[in-house]
């Protein structure tokens, strides 16, 4: 693990997040929200109407701003988000979960929630001077992100569709 356990789950709730909005959206219906919740083990309020659909799809955006922008302006979008959610950090532990941050209530909505989690997650990329974890999927006509928390620093696809289709289309160009 390079981060806590709890940075990374976040970076990897908030990368999947933004990377819904790609082509075929997979964040249209309400049960696909209820299943990116189960999946990413949140816990707190969770009204899973469409209105928090919607506030959720709509977080995409500036999330996907604070994760791909250069160093300063990342730096300002994590502080307005932090400060606009008066994020208050707590340790906390629950159910099977040890010690982790909780910024904001249990009970705050869930898009505030994961947009807190992610500016929390955010803030040690950013001092451990590691934003280099983020990037944009190698492909050339995917704009997914990227999220690459092995050690060796491999990983250059956002997707393994992503990497075959490159891995064939390399496979091609060898054989020519
Ligand atoms: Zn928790
Ligand atoms: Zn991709």
């Amino acid at each position: 693990m390079v981060f806590a356990h709890d940075t990374e789950a976040a970076l990897v709730a908030a990368v999947e997040l933004v990377n819904s909005a790609e082509e075929p959206d997979t964040l249209t219906e309400i049960a696909q929200l209820d299943a990116f919740f189960v999946k990413h083990v949140y816990t707190g309020a969770h009204s899973g109407d469409a209105a928090e659909l919607a506030a959720v799809r709509a977080l995409r955006t500036p999330l996907r701003r604070m994760l791909t922008s250069d160093r300063d302006t990342t730096v300002r979008l994590i502080n307005e988000t932090l400060a606009k959610h008066r994020a208050l950090p707590q340790l906390v532990r629950h159910g099977e979960v040890d010690y982790h941050i909780h910024a904001v209530p249990a009970q705050a909505p869930l898009p505030v929630r994961i947009a807190v989690e992610t500016a929390m997650a955010m803030i040690d990329l950013v001092r451990s001077d590691e934003l280099s974890r983020l990037s944009l999927c190698a492909d050339e006509s995917c704009e997914g992100l990227v999220l690459d928390l092995s050690r060796n620093r491999s990983r250059r696809y956002c997707s393994t569709a992503c990497g075959n289709r490159n891995a064939v289309a390399a496979y091609r160009a060898r054989k020519k």
